[in-house]
C-alpha cells in the first residue's frame, strides 16, 4: 500500500466556524439506540415504566468491544423497541419521555482513578466512543500494552467540509483536554503527543500550542500543522502525516506504535474524570444550504433530528439530502426522526445545488482515482473486478484497505460512483471470505 500526500481540495464551507455552542431546549422525548458504537450492542438494564435521570445507566456494555449507554434526559422509559438505523441495521432502542427538568442522577460522582486499570475502567464506564465518526469504544483502544505506544496522536484535522464542532472543542475545551492528557501520561505512560490540525484553524492551533506547552513538561508534546487536504483526518493518513509511519494493510495504528484519539473524545474523557457525568450530549454542527440559521448546538443524545433542525429555524427550502456527518463520508438519512448519536458531529441538510448528481459516463482510464487515493488503491480496477465478481482480484487490489473517504468519486471526470462500488464490493468480498472460511 503506497501512502502519499494525495487527497483532494474540497470547498471548506465551514460557515459555522466561531459560532459558540448553544444549548438545545430539552426535547420532548429521546430515542437512544443501544448500538452507537463498533462492536456488540449494549444490553438494556431498564424496563418500560422506569424513571431515569440524566446520566442514569440504561444499558450495559454487551461485550469486550462495546460501551455502556446512559440516559440523556430525566423522565420515564416509555418503550424499548427495535429501531432501524440509517446504516441499515435494526437494533434495540430505549425511548424516554422527558420531564423537562434535566435532573442529574444523584449517583453521579467523579471516578476514583489510582491505577492504569481504574483509568481504563473509568473510560469504559463513561460510555465514550470515538466521537469523530467511527464510534470505536475508546476504553478498548486505550487498553493497549504501554510498551507498544510510541505516539499518542490527537486528531484535530476536521477535514470534512461544513463541520466545525471539533474546532470548537479545541478553541474552548483545552482544560478538559489537559485533564485527559495528564491522566493518559500518568496511567498509560505516554511519552510523545502530537496534535494534528489543518492550517485553516488559526485560533485552534494557538490554543493547542498552549496546551502542548502545558502538558509537555515531562513528555514531548507538539502541534503538527497540516495542509488542508481531505482526508487529512483519516486515522492512517494522519499517522503518516504526523509521524511518517505507515500502518500496514489490514493492521491497526498500534501496529505502527500509535494510538489516535479525536480531540472531542479527549475532551469528553477529561470532563468525565472531573465530573463523573457520562457521555449524554453532543456538540453538533447543523449546516447545509437548506438550513435557515446554521448553528453549533449542544444536543442530548437521542434527540430527533427534526427538533435539532427546528432549533435552527427549520429549512429555507426542502432539503435534497440530509446526512449524518460531513458530505464526503456522511451517511444519508431517510427520515428526520433519526436521532443524534454518540458519534454525530454534524447533521447537514443539503440543497440540490450542493449535491452533485451528474451523469455517469465510461471510464476514460485517466488514472486520477488512483493518483488521488491516499493509499494508492485503484478503484477503477476494483469496479471492473467487482463487475466480474472476482474475489481473488479484489483481495489483490487491497479493497479492504479502502477507508471510503470518497476522494476517488469526487475527482473522477466520468462521475463514476467509485466509493459506492467499493462499499458493495466489500460486502461481496466479506461474504466470499466467510464462505471460504466455512469450507
Ligand atoms: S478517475 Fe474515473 S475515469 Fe479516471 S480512471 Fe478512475 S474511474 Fe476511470
Ligand atoms: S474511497 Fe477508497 S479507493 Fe477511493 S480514494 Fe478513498 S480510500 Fe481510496
Amino acid at each position: 500500500m503506497a501512502f502519499s500526500l494525495h487527497g483532494v481540495h474540497v470547498p471548506h464551507r465551514k460557515y459555522t466556524a466561531g459560532f459558540p455552542a448553544e444549548l438545545l431546549e430539552t426535547p420532548k422525548a429521546v430515542t437512544i439506540p443501544l448500538s452507537m458504537h463498533i462492536g456488540a450492542p449494549a444490553k438494556a438494564v431498564v424496563a418500560v415504566g422506569d424513571l431515569v435521570k440524566v446520566g442514569t445507566l440504561i444499558a450495559e456494555a454487551g461485550g469486550a468491544v462495546s460501551a455502556p449507554i446512559h440516559s440523556s434526559v430525566s423522565g420515564k422509559v416509555t418503550k424499548i423497541t427495535d429501531f432501524l438505523l440509517s446504516d441499515g441495521r435494526t437494533v434495540p432502542a430505549v425511548v424516554i419521555e422527558a420531564d423537562g427538568e434535566m435532573t442529574p442522577d444523584e449517583n453521579i460522582a467523579p471516578p476514583v482513578v489510582n491505577s492504569r486499570e481504574t483509568f481504563i475502567e473509568a473510560v469504559k464506564n463513561s460510555g465514550i466512543v470515538g466521537l469523530g465518526g467511527a464510534g470505536f469504544p475508546t476504553h478498548f483502544k486505550l487498553n493497549a500494552d504501554p510498551a507498544k505506544i510510541d505516539y499518542l496522536i490527537i486528531n484535530g484535522a476536521e477535514c470534512e467540509p461544513y463541520v466545525t464542532s471539533d474546532t470548537l472543542t479545541m478553541e474552548n475545551r483545552g482544560g478538559d483536554m489537559k485533564v485527559a492528557l495528564e491522566a493518559m501520561k500518568q496511567w498509560l505512560g505516554i511519552k510523545r503527543i502530537i496534535i494534528g490540525i489543518e492550517n485553516n484553524k488559526k485560533k485552534a492551533i494557538e490554543k493547542m500550542k498552549e496546551l502542548a506547552a502545558e502538558v509537555g513538561n515531562d513528555c514531548i508534546a507538539t502541534v503538527k500543522v497540516l495542509p488542508p487536504v481531505y482526508p487529512q483526518g483519516g486515522e492512517k493518513v494522519l499517522i503518516y502525516h504526523t509521524t511518517g509511519r505507515v500502518v500496514p494493510a489490514g493492521k491497526l495504528p498500534l501496529d505502527a506504535g500509535c494510538i489516535v484519539v479525536n480531540c472531542t473524545t479527549l475532551a469528553a474523557i477529561g470532563a468525565y474524570l472531573q465530573t463523573g457525568m457520562p457521555l449524554v450530549e453532543k456538540c453538533v454542527t447543523v449546516a447545509g444550504g437548506a438550513v435557515k440559521e446554521p448553528k453549533n448546538l449542544l444536543v442530548p443524545i437521542g434527540t430527533p433530528m427534526a427538533e435539532v433542525f427546528a432549533a435552527c429555524g427549520g429549512f429555507v427550502t426542502e432539503p435534497a439530502k440530509v446526512v449524518y456527518g460531513g458530505p464526503m463520508m456522511g451517511i444519508t438519512v431517510p427520515d428526520l426522526s433519526a436521532p443524534i448519536l454518540k458519534n454525530t458531529n454534524a447533521i447537514l441538510a443539503l440543497t440540490e445545488q450542493e449535491i452533485r448528481t451528474p451523469k455517469t459516463t465510461n471510464c476514460i482510464r485517466c488514472g486520477s482515482c488512483t493518483n488521488t487515493c491516499p493509499f494508492g488503491i485503484n478503484p477503477a480496477e476494483i469496479a471492473r473486478a467487482y463487475q466480474k465478481k472476482d474475489a481473488a482480484a479484489l483481495k489483490k487490489l487491497e479493497l479492504m484497505s479502502c477507508m471510503e473517504c470518497g476522494c476517488c468519486s469526487f475527482i473522477c471526470p466520468a462521475n463514476r460512483p467509485l466509493v459506492q462500488t467499493n462499499r458493495l464490493a466489500k460486502v461481496f468480498l466479506k461474504e466470499e471470505m466467510t464462505k471460504e472460511g466455512k469450507k
